[in-house]
């Protein structure tokens, strides 16, 4: 089924896997040829990090449009083996949860009733535990007094 992805944030939705590019491991990432609610910096940052899959590649950062989140890159110059991901939206995965469509109830926990309904069904129930209180009370004098009802 295609799935749904969010910022893990503020789960506003940057994406689905309509438009899946690529996706990779080494990298952690998951590249998308549309997105949604992404900003595109102008700026263009460098990867730095020692032993980085994509060392010494230059991209544009994208921010989630929510809440600013760094959520993935945009790359302008890439690696060879990252060609393919140049002018792309490329998603880090930790940046990003996923909702898979038809699975709504699948795990969820079950629905509580509405609360008009509860609190009817609370005023229902005080008036029967009245009733049974009194009844009660009525039976405890016929007994006390050796009779019978
Ligand atoms: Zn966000």
């Amino acid at each position: 089924m295609p799935l749904v992805f969010q910022c893990r944030a503020c789960r506003v939705v940057v994406g689905d896997s309509l438009s899946i590019e690529a996706t990779n491991d080494a990298l952690g990432a998951l590249t998308l040829t549309r997105v949604a609610a992404l900003a595109k910096s102008d700026e263009i940052a460098t990867s730095t990090a020692a032993g980085a899959v994509d060392r010494g590649s230059t991209f544009h950062p994208l921010t989630c449009a929510g809440c600013a989140a760094p959520v993935g890159k945009v790359y302008v110059t890439t690696v060879p083996a990252l060609d393919a991901l140049r002018g792309r939206y490329t998603l880090d995965t930790e940046a990003i949860s996923s909702y898979e469509l038809g699975m709504a109830g699948a795990e969820a926990p079950p629905l509580s009733l509405p609360v008009p309904v509860e609190q009817e069904l609370r005023t229902e129930l005080r008036k029967v535990q009245g009733v049974i209180l009194s009844l009660h009370e009525r039976l405890s004098a016929v007994e006390a007094r050796g009779g019978r009802l």
